[in-house]
């Protein structure tokens, strides 16, 4: 059997990032840069005072010594003329130095008089500029290719005068439910039947981890009416199948893949909750089994199938979204699996988050998820982990 590991490398690493496309900035957040992008402009773009005050030649200014008020410049404007000699331009913050002058004189520092303005003491060349280009140059990389555009990225291509970025497309997920005895979200109980949440959890998963919903049905534990769903869903990037991948008489949906020539690339994976996992691929559309239990099914999306989407959106560095954490009480990987315990997880008073396992662990305990966090990690090849050791966790809210 696989570990996580081996699993992820062969379903992460022949994926290709889908094609790019040129998206305004506020339609690129969040997304994946395709291409390195260069700042369009000089930041700052001219030398600009960083103050309220007044423009002037730093060697004239000497403590209390008028210099003569000759015209201002506003944020916005610019100033052709040369400042004279012996004279200060009113100037206002974010505003262009007029040509000649080398230093602001600040509006605190300086006395108004009658056309004049005197300051209360020598300044130095470059006081209170901000000159061009200190913060960046016109074709620095502000963003890199593989890099996913966070708020701070976006800003600064914003205010670098890029207005929009080529982004990988969006996978589009195709959804199937399988299970004849799957009720829908609040129906009334009926007998022999449970209500369904995979379908819920992989939706807002999904969308979570950037895909668009293609579509989504569910389907009943029949062959025909699977094969027909798998067929249909194969249009999409991406296909999910929740349920019936394992070997019993009414578990359709392995030999739909067949029947489909959706290829094998892997089946059975060394963790717990999940181990039925399936994946495989038909061209370049990628094929997911998951187990039908819930536990198993939010596992195996978040360890799995969230790389594989954020892989297709181009990032480059796709691993699972683990966080450094310690458990607060003793847990241990069981069956040789690595093991993803339910668990309760607040920071603790020295900043560290802190996993407390719930007392009811397994796949089909939904109601443990009700007093859990997310997940702390029991990997399969550590001893008995005690109170205090580090492990990785897995944060769902
Ligand atoms: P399966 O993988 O189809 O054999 O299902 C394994 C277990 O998970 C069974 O007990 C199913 O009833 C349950 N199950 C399957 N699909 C879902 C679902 N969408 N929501 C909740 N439980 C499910
Ligand atoms: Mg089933």
């Amino acid at each position: 059997m696989l570990t996580i590991s081996e699993a992820l490398a062969a379903i992460l690493d022949p994926i290709a990032p889908l094609d790019a496309a040129r998206e305004p900035l506020a339609a690129a957040a969040g997304r994946v840069a395709a291409v390195d992008v260069p700042a369009a402009v000089d930041l700052p773009p001219f030398d600009r005072s960083a103050m309220d005050g007044y423009a002037v030649r730093a060697a004239d200014t000497s403590q209390g010594v008028a210099l003569r008020l000759a015209g201002g410049v506003a944020a916005g404007e610019v100033s052709a003329e040369e400042l004279a000699p012996g004279t200060a331009a009113a100037i206002s913050t974010g505003a262009a130095l007029p040509p000649g002058a080398d230093a602001i004189l600040q509006s605190e520092l300086a006395t108004v008089g009658d056309g004049t303005v005197t300051p209360e003491r020598a300044l130095e060349p470059g006081a209170h500029v901000r000159y061009r280009g200190e913060d960046v140059h016109a074709g620095d990389v502000l963003a890199r290719a593989g890099e996913r555009l966070s708020l701070p990225r976006l800003s600064a291509l914003a205010s670098a005068g890029v207005g929009s970025v080529d982004v990988h497309r969006r996978p589009r997920l195709h959804l199937l439910v399988t299970g004849s005895e799957l009720l829908p979200l609040g129906a009334p109980p009926e007998p022999g039947r449970i209500h369904e949440s995979n379908g819920l959890m992989v939706t807002l998963l999904a969308d979570r981890a950037g895909a668009v919903l293609a579509g989504s049905e569910v389907v009943p534990d029949d062959r025909a009416a699977t094969l027909e769903a798998v067929e249909r869903g194969l249009a999409a990037d991406v296909l999910v199948v929740s349920g019936g991948v394992s070997v019993g008489p009414h578990d359709h949906v392995k030999p739909a893949f067949e029947a489909c020539g959706v290829d094998e690339v892997l089946w059975r994976v060394r963790i717990k909750p999940g181990k039925p996992m399936w994946a495989g691929r038909r061209g370049s559309t990628l094929v997911f089994g998951l187990p039908g239990n819930p536990l198993s099914s939010i596992v195996c999306f978040c360890v799995f199938i969230e790389p594989a989407l954020r892989r297709l959106q181009g990032e480059r560095d796709a691993r699972p979204r683990l966080v450094p954490g310690r458990l607060a009480a003793p847990a241990e990987a069981s069956d040789g699996r690595t093991t993803f315990l339910t668990s309760a997880i607040s920071r603790a008073a020295d900043g560290v988050l802190e996993a407390t396992p719930t007392e009811r662990q397994g796949s089909h305990m939904t109601g443990a998820l009700g007093e859990s966090d997310g997940f702390a990690v029991a990997p399969h090849d550590s001893p008995a982990l005690q109170a205090g050791d580090a492990v990785d966790l897995l944060l769902l809210s």
